[in-house]
């Protein structure tokens, strides 16, 4: 039996274990920033990797017995760089923020003025939020989409860029849904002389299979998480241009991390080699055709999406002319047994614990094998749902559809 020991030792984790298995078995999840692992992933960051202290890089660390976890992380290293066609390479961050924050601790001095995406726009939280530490340790300024067409305004880049002089810009968002122009941003960071970070956390498997144009040639820095359209384990990475490789490798470690988490390196690895196979190229393919199909179909359907559609794996709906929230929408959803998460819409006029719209991405119902035709019948399912909000017995009847759908794509 799997998990003996974990059931003799902690009948309480185990049996959570076993209700999250049967969640994401028997929900249509649809966060677009989440996917499911391979076995082999999870395998890997399970491992007794788990047990190994390695301050350090590989060939300089700072604890004894470090050769087989030298020889993991040259592995992922190597692989990423193929993958991405980066010059340097650094796969210790445990998370996205903590990436973005290596990069913000190598180049940039308190007080030093740093511009990115706003948070109800799309950007994310640690591209300079007040409640995050770089709203509190830099100055911020933010520009966001056009109102009227829900695209990044440049223009709006350039006249922000040109004013406010910043450091460093950023790029990359966690709720947009179109291609991301990063030689725009190159030229206009070009221009007033500031570093360019592109954030990719939430397109890096778009970008590795060359579905989304790569910043890399256009960027001093590139940070992602390993764990969204990537389909790895949870964690970060860091690439830059050679360069700024001293700088960055010293700022992720003795700089804001202690240990690296190799067991989760290993999995990295693993996914990293997943992620330059053929198939992994086809996966990627068709998570963009399911969102453009979704989308589509839900356009049929009266919703009003932000900025009309999708290029990339997720879209954003607009729930205004419904007259309901995004908080209403993820509940009722949700107790159909579709999970999707409430998102602020581009000028919102709701908080963001209510919001006006909800974010829905493709990547995990792809990697349980739903297709074009799925995603009408899911499209189905929510307009039904959202039209029939507080009706008990549609959603019922939903629920039913949902769970027949997720029976006949098993993941686990
Ligand atoms: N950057 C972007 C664009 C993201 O969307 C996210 C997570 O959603 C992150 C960074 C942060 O990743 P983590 O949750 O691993 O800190």
């Amino acid at each position: 039996m799997k998990w003996k020991s974990l059931k003799d030792t902690d009948p309480e984790i185990y049996s959570l274990i076993l209700k999250e298995k049967k969640r994401e078995n028997n929900k249509i999840l649809m966060i677009a920033s989440e996917n499911y692992a391979s076995k082999a992933v999870m395998e890997a960051q399970g491992c007794l990797f788990t047990n190994k202290y390695a301050e350090g890089y590989p060939g300089r660390r700072y604890y004894g017995g470090c050769e087989y976890a030298d020889e993991v992380e040259r592995l992922a290293q190597e692989r990423c760089k193929q993958l991405f066609n980066a010059q340097h390479v650094n796969v210790q961050p445990h998370s996205g923020t903590q990436a973005n924050m290596a990069v913000y601790f190598a180049m940039l001095q308190p007080g030093d003025t740093i511009m990115g995406m706003s948070l109800p726009h799309g950007g994310h939280l640690s591209h300079g939020s007040a409640v995050n530490f770089t709203g509190k340790l830099y100055k911020t300024v933010f520009y966001g989409v056009n109102k009227d067409t829900g695209y990044i305004d440049m223009e709006e880049v350039r006249k922000l860029a040109h004013e406010h002089k910043p450091k460093i810009i950023i790029t990359g968002a966690s709720a947009y849904p179109r291609i991301i122009d990063f030689k725009a941003f190159a030229e206009i960071a070009k221009e007033v002389n500031a570093y360019l970070m592109a954030d990719i956390a939430h397109i890096a498997g778009l970008v590795a299979t060359g579905i989304h144009p790569s910043p890399v040639p256009y960027s001093d820095f590139i940070t992602t998480t390993t764990h969204k359209t990537l389909r790895g384990p949870r964690g970060g990475i860091v690439m830059c241009k050679a360069d700024y490789a001293k700088a960055i490798d010293k700022a992720v470690f003795p700089g804001i991390q202690g240990g690296p988490l190799v067991h989760v390196i290993a999995a990295k690895a693993v996914a990293f080699k997943e992620a330059l196979t053929e198939e992994f190229k086809e996966y990627q393919k068709k998570v963009v055709k399911n969102a453009k199909t979704l989308a589509e179909a839900l356009k049929r359907r009266d919703f009003k999406l932000v900025s009309d559609g999708t290029d990339n794996h997720l879209m954003l709906v607009d729930l205004t002319n419904f007259n309901i929230t995004g908080k209403e929408a993820e509940e009722a959803l949700d107790k159909a047994g579709i999970t999707v998460n409430k998102n602020t819409i581009p000028f919102d006029t709701k908080p963001p614990t209510v919001t006006s719209g909800i974010r829905i991405g493709t990547p995990c119902v792809t990697t349980r094998g739903m297709g074009e035709e799925e995603m009408e019948e899911i499209a189905e399912i929510i307009e039904k749902i959202i039209k029939n909000i507080k009706n008990e017995s549609v959603i019922k009847d939903m629920k039913k559809r949902v769970e027949r759908l997720c029976k006949r794509f098993p993941i686990y």
